[in-house]
């Protein structure tokens, strides 16, 4: 979005949502959430030990469960989602990507709220206790500097890649320590942390595969053993296996979607923004490929939850209009 007349005709569709929000009452829908690392406070953040991706910090995330409990939405797991939602409800999903030990921040709120959340754990980097690449990279560029450009330009070409490229990638380019994390604040959990982490009543976990792989990257038969990896695992490690998947980079195919139903998955969720309309029928909304919102710690967050929550969108009219 770099062109002005996209940019202002991107204002004044936030605008009229808002405006329309304001007046006409929310449509019965369920709304996903994405995180993934949380930090104590910006002084964590400052330590450019990981890539500060959403820049959430626990506060931040405080006041947004604060805003949907607020405005009258019910917490669900995918459990709830799967078992069937009351067509006039308002429901919110939040869910945590990747397995950092970090996201164990979430549970003083989850608890002081009394809301659930989904965690998607890439399985292998439990067991290993590696590195996710990104911040493996993000130090490094932080470090160098890379400018912008090429960074952007660097990370494309990772996930055009498989995960045994990445690790050579970053093996060949940043040494051989790479892979190994630098801290309690870029880690995954523990086997034993993530086993602990499962029995809290707030916590559900999903599959984010075990290698964190890019599915739309990998043959059909890699596919379905990333996402049967990743059950295993999780089951030997915490119990239940799980009902839900989130896609890495919310690459998704009709392959993929199909191997994770056959994988035993129910509930999958993308990264496509939009809100996901009750009942699902009647708005052709597929339990395994959910839209889902990301929030911004370095915006408004009570203007961004506002627009979550807003039914209107003029660039989804137009785009209709034109289709007919
Ligand atoms: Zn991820």
């Amino acid at each position: 979005m770099n062109r002005p007349w996209q940019l202002l005709l991107h204002h004044f569709s936030e605008a009229l949502a808002l405006a329309h929000g304001a007046v006409r009452p929310e449509r019965p829908a369920l709304l996903v959430f994405m995180f993934h690392a949380l930090f104590e406070d910006a002084a964590a953040m400052s330590r450019h030990e990981l890539d500060p991706q959403q820049r959430i910090t626990t506060a931040i995330f405080a006041q947004f469960v604060a805003h949907f409990v607020a405005h009258g939405y019910q917490f669900v797991t995918p459990a709830d989602v799967l078992r069937g939602l009351n067509p006039a409800g308002k429901y919110a999903l939040l869910t945590f990507d990747d397995g950092y030990f970090n996201n164990q921040l979430a549970l003083p709120v989850l608890r002081r709220y009394g809301v659930p959340a989904t965690f998607f754990i890439s399985s292998h980097h439990v067991l290993a206790g590696q590195a996710f690449w990104w911040d493996v990279v993000y130090r490094a560029r932080q470090r160098q500097p890379l400018p912008p450009a090429a960074q952007l330009a660097e990370h494309e070409h990772l996930k055009g890649m498989q995960h045994a490229e990445i690790d050579q990638y970053l093996l060949a380019n940043f040494g051989l320590e790479a892979l190994r994390p630098v801290g309690d604040l870029d880690r995954p959990f523990t086997p034993a942390e993530l086993q602990a982490f499962a029995c809290e009543p707030e916590v559900t976990l999903g599959n984010h595969t075990a290698h964190h792989a890019i599915l739309t990257n990998y043959a059909p038969a890699a596919v379905a053993h990333e996402l049967a990896a990743c059950q295993q695992h999780l089951a030997q490690l915490a119990g239940p296996t799980p009902r839900a998947v989130a896609y890495p980079n919310g690459n998704t195919s009709a392959a993929v979607v199909a191997a994770a139903g056959a994988a035993g998955l129910h509930l999958g969720v993308t990264v496509e923004p939009g809100k996901n309309y009750l009942p699902f029928a009647r708005h052709n909304v597929d339990t395994l490929q959910l839209k889902r919102f990301l929030l911004w710690g370095d915006r408004d967050v009570e203007r961004q939850c506002r627009l979550f929550r807003a039914d209107f969108n003029l660039k989804e009219q137009l785009r209709s209009w034109r289709r007919g």
